[in-house]
């Protein structure tokens, strides 16, 4: 039957709850397990998409097109575990599903309550990842212990154990063990204090997790053991990783939490732990052969969560190449104030994201007219993809004043716009374009070279699209539609011919790479600036 584990944080926020549960996950996987990773979010928002990236970083977008917490991004990249809808729940869809159901008169006329109809709710979306080939179900609880939105889900796990059985469910508990300067001292007292809110609300955990900076002596580890009533071999140790996240399963695994959870569990069926690769890409990591420098230049650059999952590609296509991979975050509109030459001199690839709003698409739009004149490797993502278009049609092909509707309604070349928009095509609303979508590739193109075959598969998230009225005009001045939709109305990736590697697509491909298979355009893209970082003449003249 399938076993559970419940992750939960105490002390403060911020702790790497996601990272943690995702390490967690894939050390069971790589132990032969089949396991399945669900995040329960206690705020209302009922799902991230509405969210402003300072307020809570990146939207990650499954293959279904639900738009979920960033931690499921952790999840993806650390482990097979396929991800659904089910895979992220809020408090404002636990009680949308509770409210919808009270209206159909499902609950015959009973007083609707957080306990047991909330409760309920939620034990059944856990529930739900349990199947006759899943071994473990790794749920996290987001938020904090003591937060008042987090108790009905709290509430929910105690009682599954009672459910289940508790030897089919382990709770375990990140804490934070902070160091003293002025005691000279790792202060143990957050955590007893966390762990005493947890076992008063009835859920004693069985491992705890102790984010530290430092090493976590046997003496402080006896001591939590013994005022929060664990083994102390269940005390362990998550010392602040400051080379790499992708140490984090690694120092899991020397703590043997892996071992501790098979035993806990009794988990039946496992075998030796394989990280064999996972090893390997850490050793290239800590040993790079190129050093190469990219820019991002985005809207949100100042907030390191808001395309959290681009610079985990940058740094997976790094990876494939043997490079450090050295990441500049800039400002778009920054680029309007101090100019292109000024902040992207010398940058050996330039990268321009996806975004809503009008705020930095001059800077942007300067951005990609400088990486296409000068001959510097670009990626752009989705915004960055409609900004590559909007530059090329006003410097390229002579449309002054080409736009987006979504940032000009009266622009006289709207090269990007609302399907709707477009006069041939009526039958589609302008709703957003979400999740997995075909895309054909055009043989003998950089896309197609990337990716070695003809239909792929990626993930979107936009409601604007490439104006197919401009198609034929852009495409006369050379700008290469390198992949399309199999009906070949939506244009999702375009490319110049003439330049060392310039690539924009509709799409999002950051959500599909991994450390141990890089996405293969931002591999190449990588790969390019790779090159002309080799390049002597090119590379004397950006030292310059
Ligand atoms: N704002 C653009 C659109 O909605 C791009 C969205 C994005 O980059 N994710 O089409």
């Amino acid at each position: 039957m399938t076993k559970f584990i419940f992750v939960t944080g105490g002390v403060v926020s911020s702790l790497g709850k996601g990272l943690t549960s995702a390490s967690i996950g894939m050390l069971l996987e790589r132990r032969g397990l089949c396991v399945r990773m669900q995040k329960l979010d206690p705020y209302i928002n009922v799902d991230p998409g509405t969210m402003s990236p300072y307020q809570h970083g990146e939207v990650y977008v499954l293959d279904d097109g639900s738009e979920t917490d960033l931690d499921l991004g952790h999840y993806e990249r650390f482990t097979n575990s396929p991800l659904t809808r089910d895979s992220n729940y809020t408090t404002g869809q636990i009680y949308q599903a509770v409210i919808n159901k009270e209206r159909r008169g499902e609950f015959l006329g009973k007083t609707v309550q957080v306990i047991p109809h909330v409760t309920d709710e939620i034990k059944s979306v856990i529930r739900k990842l349990a199947a006759d080939d899943v071994d473990v179900v790794i749920t996290e609880i987001g938020g904090t212990v003591g937060d008042i939105e987090s108790l009905p889900f709290l509430e929910a796990i105690r009682q599954l154990a009672l459910d289940l059985g508790k030897e089919n469910c382990l709770y375990i508990h990140l804490t934070l063990v902070p160091y003293l300067k002025a005691a000279g001292e790792l202060k143990t007292k957050p955590t007893q204090h966390s762990v005493g809110q947890l076992r008063q609300i009835g859920i004693q955990p069985d491992v705890l997790i102790c984010r530290t900076d430092r090493e976590l002596p046997l003496a402080e580890r006896q001591k939590i053991a013994l005022f929060c009533n664990v083994p102390v071999e269940a005390v362990i140790e998550e010392r602040d990783k400051d080379f790499s996240i992708y140490e984090v399963p690694l120092s899991l695994m020397n703590n043997r939490l892996d071992e501790l959870i098979i035993r806990k569990l009794r988990l039946e069926g496992v075998g030796p732990l394989q990280l064999d690769d996972w090893k390997e890409l850490l050793h290239v990591l800590r040993n790079p052969e190129h050093e190469i420098s990219v820019a991002v230049v985005g809207k949100y650059a100042e907030h390191r969560d808001a395309y959290k999952s681009i610079y985990e590609a940058l740094d997976h296509a790094g990876i494939a190449h043997r490079a450090q991979v050295r990441v500049q975050r800039i400002q778009s509109e920054q680029v309007e104030h101090q100019g292109a030459e000024r902040l992207l001199a010398g940058f050996d690839g330039v990268l321009v994201p996806g975004g809503f709003g009008e705020r930095g698409i001059e800077g942007k739009v300067q951005a990609i007219r400088f990486a296409r004149e000068r001959e510097i490797p670009f990626l752009g993502i989705c915004l960055g993809m409609q900004c590559a278009v909007i530059e090329f049609a006003r410097h390229v092909a002579g449309l002054a004043g080409a736009h987006s509707t979504e940032f000009d309604k009266d622009t006289p070349h709207p090269v990007i716009c609302l399907l709707d928009e477009q006069k041939q095509i009526t039958d589609k609303g302008g709703t957003m374009r979400l999740g997995a979508q075909p895309c054909v590739l055009q043989p003998g193109t950089r896309a197609w070279e990337a990716y070695g075959q003809a239909l792929i598969h990626e993930r979107h998230r936009h409601r604007y699209e490439f104006n197919n009225a401009y198609r034929q005009q852009l495409a006369e001045h050379g700008l290469v539609i390198s992949g399309t939709s199999p009906d070949g109305r939506l244009v999702e990736i375009v490319e110049l011919a003439k330049h060392p590697w310039f690539v924009a697509v509709q799409f999002h491909p950051e959500f599909k790479s991994k450390p141990t298979a890089a996405h293969p355009l931002f591999r190449d893209f990588i790969g390019a600036a790779i090159q002309r970082r080799r390049a002597p003449g090119e590379l004397a003249a950006s030292e310059a």
